[in-house]
């Protein structure tokens, strides 16, 4: 703390004498970018200033929250990140500090069920007891978070441009989009980059030793998952009701892995109905995405992206069916007759770090100090949580912060 302090006078004396205010870009506008972004700005004593690019149309990457309107009802999903249940003793009091300015909040009716699936049937079975670990999720939405860490004047954000290159110049980092290559933001003092394939590429050009670039030979890869976001109407919600679990894991379903009763959730609109977001397995969305990928050879990357998440919306809907029809004994066809209200599927490319290729043995993120490269995400330590995204964050901006120290000196 001491440190700090000390540190931050320094830096606003380094501004005030120079004038110049030190330039960061950050790569991806997700928890670890925005966590970057946040702790540049708490502690770089003004004199760091920020600019965010990411391909989205806002900050939140997989962890954030979408809106639907459909015949006049507004449906409101956290159809990536589903809870937060902090581990590491620095990530609690964060998620403490959270809940005391309200973004975060506990999701109080929590109650887990297992089901297991096999030979065609399920059987829930409902934890015990309360949860040990608390849920945290965002409030109202997951989106909250990341909104909240970056509410800066010393942030600006460009939003719906994808990052294809980042290439040194004389004046420093410079940024190139993927449309057409062109430049969309020169002369930046240090690059902190959230974005796996554009960190993996650097790293392959800076070593030389290893074949793919990575640290011990290990590229970190990514597993997909496909989403369908439901409504259901109020007979429907009465039977999910019934079935008393606000979140389940789906354990032996080739196709279904997680549901979560999103509408459980503090906040949430109360109307009665439940909404849900049912997520696929791996395999299920790797394999529905190379089927209709052969299927519409020629097609638009728009056109197979809708078609994917079509076939695997009706899929993972009729598999809760399976579910319901096992749990309450209620006729296929009768639950069949019950259209949702709604639903939409969405796919994530890249939704978790891969089995076994994280990047965990490295610690919380990658420095080049030569160069003044930081890579940051959630396949370092706790890979695929938005605690593994946040410390990674806020470890990279500490690492330029003290390359910022040791250049004043
Ligand atoms: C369906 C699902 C459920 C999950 N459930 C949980 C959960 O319950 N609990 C939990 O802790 N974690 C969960 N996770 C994982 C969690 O969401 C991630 O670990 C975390 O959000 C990762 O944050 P990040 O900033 O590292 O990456 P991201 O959120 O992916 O951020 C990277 C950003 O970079 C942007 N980007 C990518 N390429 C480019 C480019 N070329 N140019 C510009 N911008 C680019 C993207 O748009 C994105 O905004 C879940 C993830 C998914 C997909």
């Amino acid at each position: 703390m001491v440190y700090w302090l000390f540190f931050l006078t320094k830096l606003v004396m380094i501004s005030a004498l120079t004038g110049a205010m030190k330039r960061v870009a950050i790569i991806g506008a997700g928890i670890s970018g925005c966590s970057a972004a946040n702790v540049l700005c708490a502690l770089g004593g003004g004199g760091v200033q920020v600019e965010m690019f990411d391909q989205g149309r806002k900050e939140g990457g997989r962890c954030n929250t979408r809106k639907h309107k459909h015949h006049g009802i507004e449906h409101i999903f956290d159809h990536g990140t589903q809870y937060i249940s902090p581990k590491n003793s620095e990530f609690v009091s964060v998620i403490k500090d959270w809940e005391k300015v309200g973004i975060v909040k506990k999701w109080d009716s929590f109650r887990l069920a297992n089901i297991a699936c096999a030979n065609g049937k399920s059987k829930i079975e409902l934890a015990m007891s309360a949860q040990q670990n608390e849920r945290f999720v965002g409030y109202p939405g997951m989106s909250a978070i990341c909104e909240h860490l970056i509410d800066s004047e010393l942030i600006s954000t460009k939003f719906g441009k994808a990052v294809e290159a980042i290439r040194s110049s004389d004046g420093g980092w410079n940024i190139y989009s993927k449309d057409s290559g062109a430049l969309i933001a020169e002369n930046f003092d240090y690059v902190i980059c959230s974005e796996r394939k554009l960190c993996m590429n650097f790293m392959a050009q800076q070593s030389e030793q290893s074949t793919d670039g990575s640290p011990d030979g290990t590229s970190p890869k990514s597993s997909p998952c496909i989403v369908a976001m439901v409504c259901l109407d109020e007979d429907m919600s009465d039977m999910m009701k019934n079935m008393q679990f606000t979140a389940a894991m789906v354990d032996g379903n080739e196709k279904l892995s997680w549901i979560s009763v999103d509408s459980s959730k503090p906040g949430r609109v109360d109307d009665g109905k439940s909404r849900l977001v049912l997520q696929s397995t791996p395999e299920f969305a790797k394999n529905i995405i190379e089927e209709v990928n052969l299927e519409f050879t020629g097609a638009s990357v728009k056109e197979i992206r809708n078609a994917v998440v079509k076939a695997s919306e009706a899929q993972l809907y009729n598999t809760l069916l399976d579910i319901i029809e096992d749990a309450t004994e209620c006729e296929r066809g009768e639950l069949d007759a019950k259209k949702p209200l709604f639903i939409k599927g969405h796919r994530w490319g890249a939704a978790f770090p891969a089995l076994g290729t994280s990047l965990e043995q490295e610690g919380r993120c990658l420095v080049d100090e030569e160069n003044g490269w930081v890579s940051i995400g959630d396949y370092f330590e706790y890979p695929g949580k938005v605690e593994g995204g946040y410390l990674s964050g806020k470890a990279g901006a500490k690492a330029v912060l003290h390359l910022l120290d040791r250049q004043a000196k």
